[in-house]
């Protein structure tokens, strides 16, 4: 155990700044401005990259160069900017040692926890002026919009051969090995509109063939390492009207991307055959979102956050996701990322929850990740 502290209050003062500062997809601006100047003073150097014009936002993603020892491996630490809305206005309550928003806003934990963690990190680098290895961090953009940030990211700019997305839920010292593949599926059913009245038989409507379609559709978990969902559906414009045009989307996602294509083939012919025998048409798309991700646990990735983990006192504990994170895109681009539980609770809504015991283990956990780097003692666990 490293006899250096996280200043507690600090780093509550430092996430409660973050969260109350709104930054939903594609308004990652101001908040990207308190970090740059955050980033500098902290003596990292920050570039931006040129995601934001490409997605349509108002931000870019900021890569951070902290210089060190170089004979030391580069690692990053990555979280991301953006959140889910309702999120403009937060406002932190903080009592009893744990983090809520006011009740109208999400508090924005994901991903305010893990940015405030590595600023803390940081400082407390600079503070001690202990010796470390050269250190990247990554701030993304619109992670929560199928990870769009991470995707236009400019690789060209991340010098680091592998890192850190500080960005799942769950207690401190858990590491996600495994994340899904996702891919989103859109459906428009196209039928005939008459008078409902005067002239129903005339019609085709869609509304109903669309709905003997999803009757038949394998939604859910399908197994343990596949899920379906059909989370849209728009379409209709008056009850005397019979409707003429139904749109649909939902998403289909998978460990092993075979499953997912096969699903999602199953579910394309699906509302083929049932909008043919119906004489309606059909059109259906599917757009990739991104690919699924698997790290070995004796890979060093793991074995380094495992034994740093250890050395902080966390239970050390592997698991697979459900959900994509930009270490999915991370893994896919060659660098090694593997996603940590950063204590964040039922996220994604008005009831999430942050603990500051948990954020300060989180940074604790970051601080020993990078003592064990510079011990160089990773690979050998
Ligand atoms: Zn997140």
């Amino acid at each position: 155990m490293s006899e250096f502290k996280v200043n507690e209050e600090r780093l509550k003062q430092e996430f409660i700044r973050l969260a109350e500062i709104s930054s939903p997809s594609f308004r990652e601006r101001v908040l990207a401005e308190y970090l740059i100047e955050r980033l500098q003073q902290l003596g990292l150097s920050v570039e931006e990259d040129q995601a934001g014009r490409k997605i349509g936002g108002d931000c870019g993603n900021l890569i951070a160069h902290l210089p060190g020892k170089e004979d030391c491996p580069q690692i990053f630490f990555c979280a991301h900017m953006d959140t889910v809305e309702p999120a403009d206005g937060v406002k932190v309550v903080f009592e009893n040692g744990v983090f809520r928003s006011a009740g109208e806003t999400i508090l924005g934990g994901d991903d305010k926890a893990g940015i405030a963690a590595i600023l803390e990190v940081l400082q407390m680098l600079r503070e001690t002026g202990v010796s470390h290895g050269p250190l990247e961090v990554i701030f993304t953009v619109a992670e929560e919009q199928g990870l769009l940030g991470s995707k236009n990211l400019d690789f060209s700019k991340v010098r680091a051969k592998f890192g850190y997305v500080l960005d799942c839920s769950g207690d401190p010292g858990t590491m996600i090995i495994g994340a899904p593949a996702q891919t989103r599926i859109n459906v428009r059913v196209q039928g005939r509109a008459a008078h409902a009245g005067i002239d129903p038989e005339r019609g085709i409507n869609a509304i109903q063939v669309a709905g003997k379609a999803l009757a038949q559709l394998r939604l859910g978990r399908i197994d343990q390492e596949t899920t379906a969902n059909i989370g849209l559906i728009k379409g209709g414009k008056a009850t005397n009207i019979v409707p003429d045009s139904v749109f649909l989307q939902g998403e289909v996602r998978s460990l092993v991307k075979e499953k997912m294509e096969t699903l999602t083939k199953e579910i394309s012919e699906t509302f083929a055959r049932v909008a043919a025998a119906e004489g309606a048409r059909c059109d259906f798309w599917a757009e990739f979102l991104y690919p699924e991700f698997h790290l070995d646990i004796k890979s060093p990735v793991l074995e380094l956050a495992a034994k740093a983990a250890r050395r902080a006192g966390l239970p050390v504990r592997y698991e697979t996701s459900g959900g994509g994170s930009d270490a999915n895109i991370f893994n896919a681009a060659g660098l090694p990322a593997a996603n940590l539980s950063i204590g964040m609770r039922q996220v994604h809504t008005a009831e999430e929850y942050l603990l500051l015991k948990d954020l300060v283990d989180v940074a604790r956990w970051l601080w020993e990740i990078i003592r064990v780097v510079i011990k160089q003692e990773w690979d050998k666990p």
